[in-house]
């Protein structure tokens, strides 16, 4: 991936950070976007002193204006666009749907829906002035299937799924590839508060009896990125140990 220029949204912690890590030890120079300007410039650092191009940029994935200073951003600071990641999020609030408070569900919404779809308005056109692209959404296993008190998670996750195959068929022909990824449970901060800090009651739940490692979906993310996956588009790809076989 050397020479190409890639935005890693969510890029300060978890599996947003293991992506970072993973494009540049491959070359590309990354964007680190998100609203942890602490942890985000500490990734930065960390690439740099590795030997590797990244910079951060305090971002709110919500906001128009910020996404597009995201994206102007990447071109400025590295010469275009090649690769994008849209994996900002949040978790959202455990209670049944008729008890979910709203504001908090359109926060939920905001970040997750609206972040990942400005991001793509924005990313596109940046992809097309460079003659293409590649783009991975962060859905979830939960973007496939249902679950219950958790709705403004999986009515976000399950969005992302349908703006991810929609899009990708209106670039199919300009070479621009658009995928998404569905993860199980990976042991991340987020994940964590989920589960008050104990995800072990947890694996007995996954096939592959284990929470997956933020590695394990950078390296899948890395992937549908590369000209190896160059025949993949619109497809949302579980990596989830097992779960959704599951389910059927
Ligand atoms: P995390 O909390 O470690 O990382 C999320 C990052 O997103 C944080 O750095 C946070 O600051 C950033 N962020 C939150 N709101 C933002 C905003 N408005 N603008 C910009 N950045 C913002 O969690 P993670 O588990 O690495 O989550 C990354 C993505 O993976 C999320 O979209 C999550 O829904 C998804 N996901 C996680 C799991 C899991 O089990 N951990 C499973 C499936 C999907």
């Amino acid at each position: 991936m050397k020479n190409r220029v890639a935005i890693v949204t969510g890029g300060a912690s978890g599996i947003g950070r293991a992506t970072v890590l993973a494009l540049a030890e491959v070359g590309a120079s990354v964007l680190i976007a998100d609203v942890d300007e602490a942890g985000g410039q500490e990734v930065a650092n960390e690439v740099t002193e590795g030997g590797g191009k990244a910079e951060f940029l305090a971002t709110d994935v919500s906001d128009a204006g910020q996404v597009k200073a995201m994206v102007a951003r990447a071109q400025g600071a590295f010469g275009g666009l090649d690769l994008a990641f849209n994996n900002a999020g949040v978790e959202g609030d455990q209670a049944n749907l008729a008890d979910q408070d709203m504001a908090r569900v359109q926060r939920v919404f905001d970040i997750m829906i609206n972040g990942v779809y400005l991001a793509m308005q924005s990313e596109i056109p940046a992809m097309l002035e460079g003659g293409g692209g590649a783009i991975v959404n962060m859905s979830s296993m939960w973007g496939l299937a249902g679950y219950p008190e958790k709705s403004a998670y999986i009515t976000a996750k399950h969005a992302v799924s349908g703006m991810t195959k929609s899009a990708a068929l209106e670039v199919a022909a300009q070479n621009i590839r658009i995928n998404a990824v569905a993860p199980g449970p990976i042991l991340t901060p987020l994940l964590l508060r989920g589960w008050n800090g104990d995800p072990s009651p947890q694996v007995g739940r996954v096939p592959m009896r284990r929470i997956g490692r933020p590695e394990e979906v950078a390296y899948a993310v890395r992937w549908l990125l590369s000209d190896e996956a160059s025949f993949v588009t619109g497809h949302i790809m579980p990596v989830d140990g097992g779960m959704l076989s599951e389910k059927g």
